[in-house]
């Protein structure tokens, strides 16, 4: 813990663990088959964790394809060296065009105008404008429908600008493989894909499993398996842990700036939602906040990680600081914090360790969004 890298302009950061990342990536590759490829999702940042440096990672790993879900985040990738294909996970505007061949970025179809748009403007450009075929099974949201799928098809592939690599779904309830719902969703993607293969129409990479559909149902992996929360180790629904072992990639810490033994009585924070119940209670502030996606929700109701103790926030978080408390009792003697002393608010020190998943708890809202949070401001150090 001494010679800990750490920002230089800031006593708050996001630690990634490269080597977790390449685990969980392992990890993967051992439920899949040879045959079987793997798209990285790395979208949003790769949900807090920083797309350029995991996208490296995994690509060294043996990732076959990126999935992002915006036009930005390919060019972002695209600049940053990445050679992979990189998938689209929506149709963007047709205004998107010009953007997605001149960085080889292959969008998600589902409208006709959009694919006529860009089969012409590959033509123009001397190429030929790949796609994905997104298809509505069921979540709706995105896709052509599953009954419509071949008339689709036949009303965009004449065109001579225009190659379809790729045909997917993305299921509602993949955390529940047993459900109807799931059943019914895979079932009208396979249905639509047969319909298309019957009509001569050539399929591509055919893929609809995001990362819980991965690990409950190997037979729906197809040509191809959509992993994003599970590369982050993180688990998309709580019996995801029986069946695949994941290492959680990002930690989240921060040094004391600032320290006060403040008198019985006094509040702590905007409005002082905390009041020092009795002496001997130390206020140490932390420069983190709202802004750094550490939700005022949690405020009086989380604890953080000091010298492997657990001790309460206190007061209002703040938009850029909060604050914690350190009581001490004739019982207990956790020792009176200093200015730089360290602090973790995700990941483990000593026995224990705060979890996105507890996080996520307090907050009434899932991981995906306590990491996604993190990654906004914070600086990232990749370890
Ligand atoms: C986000 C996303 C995924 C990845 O989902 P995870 O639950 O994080 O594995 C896969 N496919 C699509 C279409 C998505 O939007």
């Amino acid at each position: 813990m001494l010679e800990r890298k750490i920002p230089e302009t800031r006593w708050a950061w996001v630690e990634i663990d490269r080597g977790a990342l390449r685990r969980n990536f392992r990890a993967f590759r051992a439920l899949t088959q040879p045959r079987e490829r793997i798209c990285c999702v790395i979208k949003a940042d790769a949900y807090g964790h920083g797309a350029v440096e995991c996208a490296r990672v995994l690509a060294s790993a043996g990732a076959d394809m990126f999935a992002v879900a915006t036009v930005d985040e390919g060019v972002v990738l695209r600049d940053a060296g990445v050679t992979l294909p990189i998938l689209v996970l929506s149709e963007p505007p047709v205004s998107a065009i010009g953007t997605l061949l001149a960085h080889d970025i292959i969008p998600s179809v589902y409208t006709v105008e959009f694919a006529l748009a860009y089969g012409e403007c590959a033509v123009q450009a001397g190429t030929v404008g790949r796609y994905h075929l997104a298809i509505e099974t069921g979540m709706n949201r995105i896709g052509v429908r599953c009954t419509e799928a071949v008339e689709f098809r036949e009303s965009i592939d004449f065109h001579r600008g225009l190659c379809c690599d790729g045909v997917y779904t993305h299921f509602a309830t993949a955390d529940d493989p047993d459900g109807w719902d799931y059943k019914l969703q895979l079932r009208r993607f396979d249905e639509a894909v047969a319909a298309m293969r019957d009509a001569g129409l050539e399929c591509g990479i055919v893929h609809c499993d995001n990362t819980p559909a991965t690990i409950f149902d190997p037979a729906s992996h197809h040509d191809m398996v959509r992993v994003g929360i599970g590369l982050y180790g993180l688990d998309p629904c709580p019996q995801a842990a029986a069946r695949i072992e994941l290492e959680p990639v990002m930690s989240v810490r921060a040094r004391v700036t600032r320290t006060i033994m403040p008198a019985m009585g006094e509040g702590v924070g905007y409005g002082f939602t905390y009041r020092v119940p009795r002496t001997a209670v130390e206020i140490c502030t932390l420069p983190l906040g709202y802004a750094d996606g550490l939700s005022r929700t949690l405020s009086n109701r989380m604890e953080v990680l000091y010298r492997g103790e657990r001790i309460r926030q206190v007061g209002n978080i703040c938009m850029d600081q909060c604050m914690v408390a350190i009581h001490q009792t004739p019982l207990h003697q956790t020792p009176w914090a200093e200015h730089g002393d360290l602090m973790t608010i995700i990941g483990s020190d000593g026995d224990d360790r705060i979890t996105m998943d507890e996080m996520a708890e307090l907050r009434g809202t899932i991981n995906y969004e306590v990491a996604c949070g993190f990654g906004m401001r914070l600086e990232k150090i990749y370890l």
